[in-house]
């Protein structure tokens, strides 16, 4: 699998790889990866552009002649909970994790111009900020990285 969404792939591979992983991830925990989560994690996957909550329940309703399941928010917070997604909070919207077999923090590269999320997570960047922030008295919890920019296809159609 692809860590970076900006490079050119096989992008149906990409949600079968996916959702084979969240499959094994909830076999694995023994939580149940219900109809409705699997299609709600297939939604988000659908690209490497993040999906807002509402873009969610819109498709949901299409699909099942216009009534979202009100469960449709829990599985959100299912999928998040157990780091199958992330939540772009610059956005308000959620891309799928490309590594959810452990936790990590991310680093987000947002394309301003085609809209598409590259997620890195690299310990060397998570332990900089980590030192740097301890140096500073304060204890780290929660990282939240999203940096904007042009990716290399939309920076040679300018
Ligand atoms: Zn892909
Ligand atoms: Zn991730
Ligand atoms: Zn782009």
């Amino acid at each position: 699998m692809s860590t970076l969404g900006f490079e050119r792939h096989n992008h149906a591979r990409c949600i079968r790889s996916a959702v084979d992983a969240a499959d094994a991830l909830c076999a694995t925990r023994g939580l149940r990866f219900t109809p409705l989560r699997r299609r709600v994690l297939e939604l988000i996957w659908q690209c490497h552009r993040p999906v807002g909550a509402y873009d969610l329940l819109d498709q949901l309703k299409s699909e099942r002649d216009g009534a979202a399941p009100p469960t449709a928010y829990r599985a959100l917070d299912f999928l998040m909970e157990n780091g199958l997604i992330h939540r772009i909070e610059s956005l308000n919207a959620f891309v799928g994790c490309t590594h959810p077999d452990a936790p990590h923090q991310s680093q987000f590269l947002i394309c301003t111009s085609c809209h598409r999320v590259a997620e890195l997570s690299d310990p060397a960047i998570e332990r900089q900020i980590d030192t740097k922030a301890s140096g500073a008295g304060f204890q780290p919890e929660r990282q939240t990285l999203e940096v904007t920019g042009t990716c290399d296809a939309c920076a040679v159609t300018r």
